[in-house]
């Protein structure tokens, strides 16, 4: 095992440390630089003293401002070890803008091609569907780096009289799933070898096995990975088109990415077919004449550029010199590059040392040459996590275990499905029972099928990430995943519960389970309004009557949920039918405030206001002043508003069906058993603990997890569909008795169901066809069988 050797000094260590200090004060470890990096403090503090000491203005009216911008182009060609000579620099909003113009203006000729690689990002996939090539080809990475070792390739320079077609070959210096770094010796090969016959043509017509030698070859680089945490020496490599964006280096700001265009990438750009403000010379309202600009890089700038936010990639610049000085020969980047590297390859290392106490492995790591030479691989970990029984846990998962840890992680595909399908090794097969029959769509929680994961947990690094923020990651994988007395954990799980015993379905009369209790939580995120002994409650279509009628939002118009206000569990609703009025008060004696259950009561001229919740927009009516500065001096926020849902929140039939089909959504009920709940023998009153899963409805079966088998019930002769098991977990941490958080509860269910976390069902009703739902209005009562199948 090699040491882990630091590569700031210490007093450099203590400099960055006080840039980001942001981070312990948020309880944060932040582990996704390449989703974005981090800015310093000092960093936004100077880029706005810039702004407070100039008038900058609109750069097409005001020199200085041009002045600036030229500055920050001349910063961006030094960054890159190259010239105004050698590359235009053309801002764009970022890589994937940069990208879409080189898919826009790249000339292909009568037979060009373009080329891209398997592990690319979206952004590159989406070039296809503008490029006017004569075919498509999927390369694989080993095709593009191995290049042409054999010497198959043609120079064509001699034969110039027979070019037809230029050909595009575009990939990532460094894949943004795997961190695996292609050599970028590549990019000359291609250039003058061209890709004779490689690929898989994936689009275009006629004889496939055609002779391409009379092509030129052109590569354009996807940086944005890779320059977020390498040099990038253009000098050295000369790739024809080079696409980044900023907020990838310095975190601050977004919104600017570049197009870097060496000279004989210009040649190869056709005519524009578009012009913006600023692109031209002239243009003629009354005749189809303009002329466009002479300088390259202001003939693709369409109209006002980003400009403030350019000339703060000035202080972005200085701040990684800084920080991050020169030292011993070694630029800031390179020194950036060792730095992530060895952090990756110590977490590399702890991980592979991580073993369940039967020996099995607990990390499945994806990579392609390991962690050896940082020229090949930067500083992303990505692996998935398994059991004692060598079972996937979920991605899903662990991103909630890990937030709960304050980690901050990214998990799935990462927009890079074609790294995911190669490092996951999937066939084409399972891309369509993935992506066609199970309906995964890029950024939902379908983490496993079949028990195979689906996509993979990243891990990435910055100049200011540290070995502590590596082992507080280590801490959470061994104390939530490594099983350490496997013979304690709950047997039920799916292999045994698949099937529902038949005992259990053919209970007798007095052993069959009674609903036990009804949750109704009529203000989103607060306490549960509870319905005990041989109480009754109507329902609608939505679910309990007035259950999520209520939430409250903040002075951005955003729902206010437990994750970010943990005291909204001390605010009680009470739902008084009998005086038509909703009450609430906060904590166990403290004052209360009313508002009018009936929605006519409500203020005819109550603004309406729209707000999301669980990324749908609902509309909501606000319920006036009063109760806001309620809200406002309980909870000690400002600005906070109680809005009232007036639309319905599944608006459409056909999102209605969507949301019954998935999982991530909220179904109408969760169901929780007791039993359950009683198995994991918390140290705190029962009660409190199954007030932490906020059920709506309350069985109690004497089995614990048998509800993970039902497949529908019927509960006083309602009946019930189950809609699958409750896979959400944030809100469990928090006691809502006294709103103390604790992770511990999480990472114990998460072991004790070897990491799967689930616990309760979501049900949906199934609308009697019968009934006319409008005419009479069902209840449910406390003490109704549940009969279950
Ligand atoms: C981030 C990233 C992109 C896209 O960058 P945007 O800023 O979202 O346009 C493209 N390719 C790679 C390799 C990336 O890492």
């Amino acid at each position: 095992m090699s040491l882990y050797r630091p590569e700031f000094s210490t007093s450099e260590q203590l400099r960055i440390d006080a840039e980001f200090s942001r981070l312990a004060k948020n309880k944060s470890v932040y582990l996704d630089h390449a989703g974005t990096t981090l800015y310093a403090e000092n960093q936004v503090k100077a880029a706005a003293e810039q702004l407070q000491r100039n008038v900058i203005c609109n750069p097409h009216t005001c020199r200085l401002t041009g002045d600036f911008v030229d500055q920050v182009r001349f910063k961006v060609l030094e960054f890159f070890n190259t010239t105004a000579e050698d590359y235009h620099v053309i801002f764009t909003a970022n890589a994937t803008a940069a990208l879409s113009l080189v898919a826009d203006n790249f000339d292909f000729g009568s037979s060009g091609d373009f080329h891209f690689c398997q592990e690319n990002h979206t952004s590159v996939l989406g070039m296809r569907e503008r490029v006017r090539a004569n075919g498509i080809y999927m390369l694989k990475e080993a095709e593009i780096s191995a290049g042409l070792a054999n010497g198959k390739g043609k120079v064509l320079q001699e034969e110039s009289s027979r070019r037809t077609g230029n050909s595009l070959v575009t990939f990532s210096a460094q894949c943004n799933f795997s961190g695996y770094k292609i050599p970028l010796e590549a990019i000359g090969r291609i250039q003058t070898d061209g890709l004779p016959q490689a690929g898989k043509r994936i689009w275009g017509s006629g004889d496939e096995k055609k002779d391409t030698t009379h092509n030129d070859y052109y590569v354009c680089l996807d940086a944005a990975c890779f320059v977020a945490t390498s040099p990038l020496d253009l000098h050295k490599y000369q790739p024809d088109y080079v696409c980044l964006s900023f907020y990838k280096i310095f975190g601050y700001p977004t919104g600017v990415g570049a197009l870097l265009v060496s000279r004989r990438g210009a040649e190869a750009f056709g005519k524009r077919r578009f012009f913006g403000g600023g692109t031209i010379n002239y243009a003629y309202p009354h005749a189809m004449d303009h002329q466009l600009r002479e300088s390259f890089q202001q003939r693709y700038e369409d109209g006002t550029l980003p400009f403030l936010s350019i000339v703060a990639l000035l202080e972005g610049f200085r701040t990684l010199e800084r920080l991050v000085p020169k030292a011993e020969g070694l630029g800031t980047m390179e020194r950036i590059s060792r730095h992530v590297f060895g952090l990756a390859q110590y977490l590399e290392e702890q991980l592979t040392e991580l073993e369940h106490p039967n020996g099995e492995k607990l990390i499945q790591l994806y990579n392609k040459v390991g962690y050896r030479d940082k020229s090949r691989q930067g500083g992303i970990v990505a692996f998935n996590v398994r059991t004692e029984t060598g079972s996937f846990v979920g991605f899903g998962e662990i991103a909630c275990v890990a937030a709960l840890h304050g980690i901050l992680l990214r998990t799935g595909c990462f927009c890079n499905i074609g790294a995911c399908q190669y490092y996951l090794g999937l066939d084409e097969q399972a891309m369509d029972a993935i992506y066609k029959r199970a309906g995964r769509i890029c950024g939902d929680y379908f983490d496993l099928i079949d028990g195979q994961p689906t996509g993979a947990v990243r891990v990435s690094f910055g100049y200011m990430t540290t070995r502590q923020d590596v082992d507080e990651l280590l801490k959470m994988l061994r104390s939530s995943y490594l099983a350490t007395k496997p013979q304690q954990r709950i047997r039920f799980i799916e292999e045994q519960a698949e099937q529902l015993p038949p005992v259990l379905k053919k209970r007798a009369e007095q052993l069959r389970p009674k609903l036990l209790q009804l949750a109704v939580f009529p203000v989103k995120s607060c306490a549960a309004f509870k319905v005990e002994s041989l109480g009754s409650w109507p329902l609608t279509d939505q679910g309990l009557k007035y259950d999520r009628e209520w939430m409250i939002v903040d002075m951005n118009g955003m729902a206010l949920t437990q994750k970010r206000c943990t005291e909204l569990c001390l605010i009680r609703p009470s739902i008084r039918l009998d005086i038509g009025q909703l009450e609430l008060q906060f904590g166990e004696d403290g004052a209360t405030i009313s508002v009018p259950l009936s929605l006519e009561d409500q203020a005819a001229d109550s603004a309406k206001c729209v707000s999301k919740v669980c990324r749908q927009p609902v509309e909501g009516l606000d319920c006036g002043d009063q109760v806001a500065q309620w809200l406002c001096q309980n909870l000690g926020l400002e600005g906070l508003r109680l809005l009232r849902q007036s639309g319905q929140r599944n608006a459409s039939k056909d999102q209605q069906t969507k949301q019954k089909l998935s999982l991530v959504n909220q179904a109408q009920f969760l169901l929780l058993n007791k039993s359950s709940v009683r198995s994991l023998q918390f140290e705190e009153p029962l009660d409190e603990t199954v007030d932490r899963f906020r059920a709506n409805i309350i069985i109690d079966t004497g089995c614990a997890f048998e509800e993970l088998a039902y497949k529908g019930l019927t509960i006083g002769g309602i009946r019930f569909q189950v809609e699958g098991p409750c896979q959400r977990c944030d809100m469990i941490c928090i006691n809502q008795r006294t709103g103390e958080r604790s992770p511990e509860t999480l990472t114990t269910i998460s072991r004790l169901q070897q990491g799967r976390m689930r616990f309760g069902i979501y049900i949906t009703r199934i609308p009697d066809d019968l009934e006319d739902s409008e005419a009479k209005e069902q209840h449910m009562t406390c003490g109704d069988t549940v009969l279950v199948e």
